[in-house]
């Protein structure tokens, strides 16, 4: 909440302490209504720019999804959540299979309508509560608060063939398959939030390295 100082004093060490304190704007007695009316209004402007702003900075420019930077913050606070609580918890980790070929054979922009194809099936099959990011470059990754590893892994397998099923109609020949690494726990663990990031990604490496489209 943005606070604006009205006050009778007019002297600069009153001015100076009210922005030391966090004021954004200061008003001074006697005031004309129609300027303080004007200065709340450019306070107002700058909060909501701000929150668009900090809202924008955790979004992916392509796909919509959240990004790396919430991920890594939001994922720290379900950690602590679920271990607190005792809840169950689980993490999937997602990589587009040949994607570089996909880039090579159809160019770029081909590339970029497979990564939104992707979100866009990560965005609407899971639970409301579940959480979908983009990692980094084909690389997504989905929080699934309230779910153990043999739940994650249903959802998992519902995600994996709705990807195998996507068509673009620029290019109807093109297949895509994803594999993914699942980590999951019922209750208690002493495995850290690290740890739970290092087992969903060495599970990906399982499922490619065992012919990837597979959870
Ligand atoms: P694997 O089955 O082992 O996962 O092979 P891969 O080709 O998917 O993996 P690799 O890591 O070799 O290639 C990832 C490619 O993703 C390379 C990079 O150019 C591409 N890529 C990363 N970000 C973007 C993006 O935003 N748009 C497009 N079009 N391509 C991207
Ligand atoms: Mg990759
Ligand atoms: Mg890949």
């Amino acid at each position: 909440i943005p606070v604006i100082v009205l006050s009778a004093r007019t002297d600069m060490s009153s001015k100076v302490a009210a922005f030391v304190l966090g004021a954004v704007d200061y008003v001074t007695k006697p005031f004309e209504l129609i300027e303080l009316r004007v200065r709340l209004r450019a306070a107002l402007r700058m909060n909501h720019m701000m929150r668009l702003l900090s809202h924008r900075a955790q979004i992916d420019g392509l796909t919509g999804l959240w990004n790396r930077t919430y991920f890594d913050s939001r994922w720290r606070e379900e950690f602590s959540r679920a271990h607190r609580q005792g809840h169950a918890l689980a993490l999937a980790f997602i990589d587009i299979d040949h994607f570089k070929s996909v880039n090579d054979n159809y160019g770029h922009p081909v590339g970029d309508s497979v990564l939104q194809g992707v979100a866009r099936v990560l965005q609407r099959d899971p639970r409301a509560s579940d959480v979908a990011c983009r990692y980094g470059g084909e690389e997504f990754v989905l929080v699934m608060p309230d779910t153990g590893a043999v739940d994650a892994a249903v959802v998992c397998e519902r995600l994996r063939r709705a990807m195998a099923e996507l068509r673009w109609s620029r290019v109807p020949d093109l297949r895509v398959t994803v594999s993914m690494g699942v980590a999951g726990a019922t209750g208690m663990t002493t495995a850290t939030a690290e740890n739970w990031i290092e087992a969903a990604d060495r599970n990906l490496y399982a499922a490619k390295k065992a012919g990837r489209n597979r959870v």
